[in-house]
């Protein structure tokens, strides 16, 4: 396949831009994460969701069965998950201002998640408004279980993108389309994210921003993947800002992160083990 075909093929390439911001969605662009929510509180709960995590992050049980677990767990009808995310899901306080500075930038947005599409559309556009359609979003999606339609009580099941992948959803084959392109053509490459759902993302990127706090920092950490550390979206449009202005290099900023864990300023404990 020549590179004009590969770069046909990746709506964010049509602007031929020279950066592109892929990004998590839950807990990363929104404030709470929309599958932790239903699980934690009309699922089976937060302890058992939260030892789900830990699990996944010691290998002992995979992204996809440990979430389709925590889906399994919530049976209201969709519909009405949708409108209770809706009502409760909130942005984080910067992205709305960073997104438009993409917008304005030439940096397509690309939401790569692990939750499901019809949800993250739905909170889009509450969140960011009409302006939501020009994010393109790759994630899973939902489906009716057998003889029942999803808007009914115990009527919907997840649907993985990658059902043969540990994964669910393996982001790291979306980015490979972006990362595999020549030199000349190839945008530099940002990701956001916070947690499990983005192991699969976390070394394919030039510049990995790795919520404060959380399991993203500790597993990039033990795994020597280079990131840096964000609070909220205005960490990360100044430090892109630099970038586009060329303050910093995305080498420069990569390095800050692992630093800050040594420092103990990324909120997690600092393992002296290694
Ligand atoms: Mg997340």
């Amino acid at each position: 396949m020549g590179v004009q075909n590969a770069v046909a093929d990746l709506p964010a390439m049509k602007s031929d831009p020279k950066f592109i911001f892929f990004t998590d969605f839950d807990g990363t662009i929104t404030l709470q994460d929309s599958n932790d929510f239903m699980t934690d509180n009309i699922g089976y709960g937060r302890d058992k969701r939260r030892q789900g995590n830990l699990d996944c992050l010691a290998d002992r049980i995979s992204f996809r069965d440990s979430f389709r677990d925590m889906m399994d767990s919530v049976t209201k009808p969709y519909d009405q998950c949708i409108q209770y995310l809706v009502d409760n899901i909130k942005l984080d306080p910067g992205f709305a201002e960073f997104f438009q500075w993409s917008l304005q930038n030439n940096i397509p947005v690309v939401v790569l998640s692990s939750g499901m599409e019809p949800v993250i559309q739905a909170l889009l556009h509450k969140l960011v408004g009409p302006d939501a359609s020009k994010m393109q979003v790759i994630g899973n999606n939902v489906g009716a279980r057998q003889g029942k339609n999803i808007n009914e009580e115990g009527g919907w099941q997840i649907v993985f993108k990658h059902p043969e992948s540990g994964f669910g959803h393996d982001k790291s084959i979306e980015l490979r389309k972006y990362s595999s392109l020549p030199e000349d053509v190839r945008p530099t490459m940002f990701y956001a994210g916070d947690g499990v759902s983005d192991l699969s993302a976390a070394r394919e990127t030039d510049l990995l921003f790795a919520k404060k706090g959380h399991d993203l920092i500790s597993y990039c950490a033990r795994e020597d993947v280079p990131f840096t550390v964000f609070e909220d979206w205005t960490n990360i449009l100044s430090k892109c800002r630099e970038i586009v202005e060329e303050k910093t290099t995305v080498k420069e900023a990569a390095k800050e992160g692992y630093e800050a864990y040594k420092r103990g300023d990324a909120g997690v404990k600092v393992n002296t083990t290694k």
